[in-house]
């Protein structure tokens, strides 16, 4: 059976009409169709470059496409906005392998280079190809990364004119040896940052700074590189561009590729007969539901790409439709995840686009090969943390002039029961901007060490690196990290190699080792910072679709034992939390209620551990455990209400305990919403009379040592946000809580106490001072 091209609505009647599922459909949005938009060639791209599109099928540029161009070749540093396939690399590839080919002119044939960075090594892969389709051979491409023979590095230094690489390499390889990329530096004429929303968090405040260590040896050696930046939609792209390289940036974000009409259903997955913590309902989880659907759709003959978020759920989605549809059609159905091979995957993406395939469970998009497109019908299970990567996903979906559908399957937590019934937030303006924070001393203070050791710092490198850095150079001093020499300038004066002191990619702390037991292999490793909750003795702990029970957490010397188990349970870490106030940055006031930024002290200590049966989350033991308490001085936003308040609230002050920590769950579960970030990024803490303020206070804080710019931008957010956590808690079903809105899977206390309804009385006396807030805080419930 070939596959076949249904109407999107058709699909959607048939698979909300039976099974009376037509409850679980909470919305449909019908995005019309686009038509193309073109614009002529801007001068200056070379003809040769021109003619090769042409071979390619681009007859002319649509107009966002040139509109890149023109601002790139006028040196302007530009960030390309748009949505999934509309060109986005023809946009900045175009002026930037024109000025390698005036370049290929000069005398020693290298008069221009670029460089071109991917967050994934499988991206950078991609593009080389691309550019090597574009451009004559003399522009000669090439893959500067970890797999790179040694033999081949020394080419690509002298004489590669376009090097495609990672931010990692640029920082550990690339920068401390530059004198023996001099002649590529000085000539470097574009840096290329493709997935740039992608530097988010930690990681992107790292990137940040590595980028400003190549703008100052550009300087040094006489270039001014122009940033071309590539970024899925998102809120404010300029802004962001311009705090990840520091220099301005001109957003370019009117998409005029054409697009097929798109027909985009929220789907909420019906409670279960199961029951989980405290008695609370659950509903079937996601991957379970879109199953159901893959084989549904599959059955109709519907080309279909399921998204997941974990390679466990990819190869689950697979097989139950396999199951289900049984032969023949289960031989058409596949899994599709990180760790396959990339022949296999290719294999993969060949028989999806040829139609011997109709169904993929597939991790995320951007380890799907970007050809797979066209599809008629994209399921998402699960909210994928951003709505960048929702509209990634969900732009695979389309052919011009063909219709089809796109699926958000919620997940049983407060993030996506929101979206599912507040569709404004996922079809209005866009909502969340990437967060980064290079400002924070704890990422800075080892930049300005390899800055140094890559040249000794000096005067005029102070604005270039941040406000932070007059106060940190004299602290690095006295660590012995830096010497000054003269009056103005900082040497780096140790033995070993400064930038092996931060991995871009990792917190801080020593990571601990996973090792298997019995085999001496060496699994992976975790962060320190999550290792206590995580890896600590007796936790269960999930590796590449494989369960492994923890043996022993030794922490002197940072490893971790484990064996492969199938125990019927998972465990969930309990801990106490303690957080001290150390400085208020911010106060605003909302009525008597206060809303504050600062930076706060949290002790933390693992205590013990639940046993939780797998299918329902039912408790059936619990552990103790002793491990040392540990510290982290971070940044925060905290409220706090007044007596008079908790009174108007008709709040007993036994409900108080339950009523705040609900409402610290449910914050932290819609944060994500507005900062970049995963609920796991970050951390909560409420407290009925917190010491230092005297009143009942909710903190949520950052996971990150200084911080990481999300409690600032829930800070900045606070009224949007705490009336999505207000509203969230509102309008779930459930009658005293559970894991679609004040539950939470990492709750240190084991999701006790809870009170749903006095939170949500908490957050309305909260907001009802807010600027603006008033209206919504009294509700629809
Ligand atoms: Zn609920
Ligand atoms: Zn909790």
């Amino acid at each position: 059976m070939p596959p076949h091209h249904r109407a999107p609505e058709a699909l959607l009647t048939a698979l909300a009409g039976s099974r009376s599922r037509s409850d679980r459909l909470t919305h449909t949005e019908q995005l019309p169709a686009r038509q193309a938009c073109f614009s002529p060639w801007p001068d200056g791209i070379r003809p040769e470059i021109v003619a090769a599109a042409r071979t390619l099928g681009v007859e002319l540029p649509w107009a966002h496409q040139a509109e890149a161009m023109n601002l790139a070749k006028n040196g302007q540093s530009v960030v390309i906005a748009t949505g999934t396939a509309s060109g986005k690399s023809l946009g900045y590839l175009a002026p930037v392998l024109s000025d390698l080919l005036d370049g290929t002119e000069a005398p020693n044939g290298r008069g221009a280079t670029a460089l071109y960075l991917a967050p994934t090594k499988a991206l950078a892969a991609d593009q080389r190809r691309r550019a090597a389709e574009l451009a004559p051979d003399r522009v000669r491409p090439a893959l500067y990364d970890g797999d790179t023979p040694p033999e081949e590095r020394e080419w690509v230094r002298q004489y590669a004119s376009y090097v495609l690489t990672n931010p990692d390499m640029l920082h550990r390889g690339i920068l401390p040896g530059h004198t023996r990329w001099s002649s590529f530096l000085k000539t470097l004429k574009y840096v290329v940052i493709d997935e740039c929303h992608s530097y988010r968090g930690v990681f992107g405040s790292h990137v940040a700074q590595v980028l400003r260590r190549l703008r100052r040896l550009c300087a040094q050696y006489g270039s001014e590189p122009v940033f071309l930046l590539a970024s899925a939609t998102t809120a404010d792209p300029a802004a962001t561009a311009e705090r990840l390289t520091g220099l301005p940036a001109v957003a370019v974000t009117e998409d005029a590729s054409p697009r097929g009409p798109l027909v985009f259903a929220l789907w909420e997955p019906p409670l279960t007969e199961n029951v989980g913590e405290h008695g609370a309902p659950v509903r079937r989880t996601a991957t379970a539901e879109a199953g159901y659907l893959l084989t549904d759709l599959v059955g109709a003959g519907t080309r279909t790409v399921v998204f997941v978020r974990s390679r466990r759920a990819a190869e689950l989605v697979a097989l139950q439709a396999q199951e289900q549809l049984g032969p023949p059609l289960a031989a058409r159905v596949a899994a599709y995840r990180g760790g396959y091979l990339a022949e296999e995957r290719r294999s993969l993406e060949r028989d999806l686009y040829s139609g011997r395939l109709l169904g993929l469970a597939s991790t995320s998009a951007l380890e799907l090969g970007v050809d797979v497109s066209g599809l008629d019908a994209v399921l998402m299970a699960g909210y994928p943390g951003t709505r960048a990567s929702l509209w990634q996903q969900a732009g695979r979906a389309g052919r011009e002039g063909q219709g089809a559908l796109a699926m958000l399957i919620a997940r049983d937590d407060p993030l996506d029961t929101y979206l599912v019934h507040h569709p404004e937030a996922l079809f209005a303006n866009p909502v969340e901007a990437t967060v980064l924070d290079p400002d924070n001393p704890h990422i800075l203070a080892p930049h300005l060490c390899a800055a140094a050791a890559e040249l000794p710092l000096g005067e005029s490198d102070l604005d270039l690196f941040g406000p932070s850095t007059a106060q940190l150079l004299p602290v690095l001093e006295q660590r012995g990290l830096l010497r000054r020499r003269g009056a103005k300038a900082w040497y780096w004066t140790r033995r070993e190699r400064a930038a092996d002191a931060v991995d871009l990619r990792g917190s801080g702390g020593s990571p601990v080792q996973i090792v298997e037991g019995r085999t001496g292999r060496l699994l992976g490793t975790v962060d320190a910072a999550a290792a206590h909750t995580t890896v600590h003795t007796g936790a269960v702990h999930l590796h590449q679709g494989r369960t492994y029970l923890v043996q022993d957490l030794d922490l002197e010397t940072s490893v971790a034992v484990v064996e492969q188990a199938d125990p019927p349970y998972t465990t969930s870490a309990r801990d106490i939390t303690s957080i001290a106030i150390l400085g208020t940055d911010t106060t605003v006031e909302w009525g008597e209620a206060r809303l504050c930024f600062g930076s706060v002290e949290v002790v933390n200590q693992v205590v013990g551990y639940l046993r939780k049966r797998i299918a329902t989350g039912e408790v059936l033991g619990e552990s103790k455990l002793d491990l040392p308490p540990r510290t982290l001085r971070t940044r925060a936003v905290w409220w706090t209400v007044t007596e008079d308040q908790l009174f108007d609230a008709e709040i007993p002050f036994d409900q108080l305990p339950g009523a705040a920590h609900a409402a610290e769950h449910a914050s932290i579960g819609l944060l994500p919403l507005f900062a970049t970030c995963d609920r796991w990024d970050i951390g909560g803490v409420s407290v009925p009379l917190h010491p230092d303020t005297q009143l009942p206070t909710v903190f949520v804080y950052d996971g990150h040592s200084g911080g990481a710019g999300f409690a600032e931008r829930g800070f900045r957010r606070a009224g949007q946000w705490l009336t999505a956590t207000r509203d969230a808690i509102a309008a779930c079903e459930c009658e005293r809580g559970c894991p679609s809105c004040v539950q939470s899977p990492k709750c240190g206390n084991g999701n006790d106490p809870l009170d749903k309804a006095a939170a949500v009385r908490l957050l309305d006396v909260l907001l009802a001072g807010a600027p603006g807030q008033g209206a919504s805080a009294g509700g629809d419930g």
